[in-house]
């Protein structure tokens, strides 16, 4: 089964979640979990898996994984514009791995960096690949709130927070600063008129799409515009390629542009998809970026 058509199938399971527990502001199929604390403000919960010979290649230094598996999941923070507060992390060892404290200390030490110290986990072993998972908790922006992907209308304009594509290539996907500074400033400045945010972890037109589909709107991007890492020369590798951990933002119209964003486009009415228009043809980039 695609990753894909297995997140469908948990959305639709969750319809009732609400009911289920009363905390739950947002259940699956947006970058975090929202749940109502206790004393007020909200939490963000995010978890993702890093998988040795998937995610990255053998041989890959130890601190890199560490770093990776730490700053996926503090990108998904980012992408609801919140604060990473405290990780977990687990680890599936193979037989004999040699590298086991180091890997916790480096994931301690990113974890750290981004704000959320490593508070627990938990160590095993199998017959597989190093798997990593790693838990974030964070909290929602205390005025504008958690950012969702659902609140794109059309006539926003659209932006995204650096180059694209050739992430393999250039090891970005090893070394990407997560956007956490920039989804706060975006929420300070921008408040409700920042209407939507989604990292981009399986490329533009994947998770354009996704996007699209939460907010009910058509995207409809300029392929000239989608801006390109070095060395990327087409902008299907740029839609494409996944991995870029840069923010997409859908934004009011009539706002002056932020700093550190690049427009590529906008939103509009019709049915919800991710549209790159090249040379006036248009091109539904929905399935174009990764499926795991
Ligand atoms: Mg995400």
């Amino acid at each position: 089964m695609r990753e894909s058509e297995l997140l469908e199938h948990i959305y639709r399971r969750s319809e009732g979640l609400a009911g289920a527990s009363p905390d739950l502001v947002v259940g699956p199929g947006d970058d975090c979990a929202v749940l109502r604390q206790p004393g007020g403000g909200l939490l963000l919960l995010t978890v993702d898996q890093l998988l040795g010979g998937v995610h990255y290649k053998p041989g890959t230094p130890v601190d890199r994984v560490a770093r990776k598996a730490v700053a996926r999941s503090v990108s998904d923070i980012a992408a609801m514009g919140g604060e990473p507060r405290w990780a977990l992390a687990t680890a599936m060892l193979p037989k004999d791995y040699p590298e086991a404290d180091e890997l916790f200390d480096r994931m301690a030490y990113w974890a750290s960096r981004w704000g959320c110290p490593l508070i627990g986990g938990d160590i095993g072993s199998g017959p597989g690949e190093l798997l990593l998972t790693v838990t974030i908790g964070g909290e929602a922006h205390p005025d504008r709130g958690p950012v969702l992907r659902s609140g794109a209308k059309p006539g926003d304009r659209l932006f995204v927070s650096g180059s694209l594509g050739g992430s393999l290539q250039s090891e970005h996907h090893l070394l990407f600063e997560p956007r956490v500074a920039l989804g706060t400033k975006l929420c300070d400045t921008l408040g409700r008129d920042l209407h939507a945010m989604i990292d981009l972890s399986d490329g533009l037109g994947r998770d354009g799409a996704r996007l699209a589909k939460a907010s009910g709107v058509r995207l409809v991007i300029d392929a000239e515009r989608i801006p390109r890492r070095d060395g990327v020369t087409s902008w299907r590798n740029a839609a494409g390629d996944g991995e870029d951990y840069e923010l997409l933002v859908a934004i009011a119209p009539g706002r002056e542009a932020p700093e550190g964003l690049i427009e590529i486009g906008e939103a509009a009415e019709g049915s919800p998809r991710c549209e790159i228009v090249d040379s006036g043809e248009k091109i539904d980039a929905g399935e174009m970026g990764w499926d795991h």
